[in-house]
């Protein structure tokens, strides 16, 4: 049995996308063992995560400043949106970079099954976004996923009767396919070929 410290910080692992209790404890020795090289830097990371990393209040990334770096930077297109489900797909296109708009993060996805309504998305700060005007262009970058396309429709609705072109990514996207597993050339290519919402 391990001591109570342990277990604490393996637990806090433990939830951790991918890891589970094994692979947490496994983490919890390697770091033990290297404390001076490994424990160090990862305690200085998160510190600085906690105390700087902050929320975009225009597109909900999130960065070290509020507006993001990308909403702040006066090179990006005003004019077009990029709306994305979670903040990894807004790093995923970025790292691609073709995209050279600003970006709209929804927080998530529609979903019956997990009890994901509208309100509970960042729908309504996007509709804000469009209604304000200077824009030209919403792309919907949502997974293809059951889900994804399902939001993607429900935007491309709310969104009829505003004069804005409205695009997806291409369907060259696996189905089933998570953009922040895709490599970047696949995304870029995506991205490149969007189309019409039909
Ligand atoms: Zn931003």
């Amino acid at each position: 049995m391990a001591s109570q410290e342990i277990e604490t910080l393996a637990a806090a692992l433990a939830r951790l996308p991918g890891l589970g209790p094994r692979s947490a404890r496994r983490a919890v020795l390697w770091l033990v063992k290297r404390r001076e090289n490994s424990l160090g830097p990862l305690l200085d990371a998160l510190e600085a995560v906690r105390d700087k990393l902050v929320e975009c209040d225009l597109c909900s990334n999130v960065d070290t400043q509020n507006p993001c770096g990308i909403c702040a930077d006066p090179r990006r297109d005003q004019r077009s949106i990029c709306v994305v489900e979670d903040v990894s797909d807004l790093w995923a296109l970025d790292r691609a970079k073709l995209f050279t708009g600003r970006y709209h993060v929804l927080g998530g996805k529609l979903s019956a099954m997990d009890g994901v309504r509208p309100e509970d998305l960042n729908i309504g700060a996007l509709l804000e976004r469009v209604q304000a005007g200077g824009i030209d262009e919403v792309v919907l970058a949502m997974n293809a996923t059951l889900e994804g396309q399902t939001t993607a429709h429900y935007i491309a609705d709310r969104l009829e009767n505003f004069p804005v072109r409205i695009t997806q990514l291409a369907h060259g996207l696996p189905v089933g396919g998570e953009l922040d597993y895709l490599d970047e050339g696949t995304l870029a290519q995506a991205l490149r070929a969007r189309r019409p919402v039909d």
